[in-house]
């Protein structure tokens, strides 16, 4: 197995293209697995095929990348898609989320998300969401995922991040 942590962190210009490129490419040589860490969505939905979005040292959502990236369940991960800038958005402010990310050592009770969410009722803060299957390569820990209209414009999402079709 290749685990390929921040591989693209820092670098400029065209260099994580080729970084990419080479990755990739050992893959295919050696028949590896591999396992990318990264917080750029780009280089997720250009190598990818399943991803985990981690919060606060908990996997909060995960499933097959493209189908994460077009129809989130997680409101992190939908704020995470909402702050990646872009040159169509007729904005003159990045989208933030709110709060700081919160210390392990004595993190949040219930969900860890639930200080910096919008959605966050009472609940939210008392009780840890469970894991959730919403199919068998697809779940997400919310207490609110049902209530939630979080689908994002699929052509925005394509041009934001280039999703590749067959990923
Ligand atoms: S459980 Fe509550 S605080 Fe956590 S992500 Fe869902 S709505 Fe937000």
């Amino acid at each position: 197995m290749l685990i390929a942590d921040a591989p693209t962190t820092a670098l400029d210009g065209s260099i994580p293209a080729l970084v990419l490129e080479i990755i990739k490419e050992m893959q295919k040589k050696l028949g590896l697995a591999m396992m990318l860490i990264t917080h750029n969505l780009g280089v997720v939905a250009e190598i990818t095929k399943r991803v985990h979005i981690f919060y606060g040292g908990r996997v909060v959502e995960s499933g097959p990348t493209e189908d994460v990236f077009i129809n989130p369940q997680h409101p992190y991960t939908r704020a995470l898609f909402d702050s990646i800038p872009s040159i169509e958005k007729d904005k003159t402010r990045l989208e933030t989320i709110p709060g700081n990310v919160p210390r392990l050592i004595n993190p949040p009770k219930g969900c860890r998300f639930h200080p910096r969410c919008k959605y966050a009722t009472e609940i939210c803060s008392r009780e840890r969401p469970e894991d959730v299957w919403l199919g068998p390569k697809r779940r997400v820990a919310c207490h609110h995922y049902e209530e939630l209209d979080l689908d994002v414009d699929e052509k925005t999402i394509r041009e934001r991040v280039k999703i590749k079709e067959e990923v």
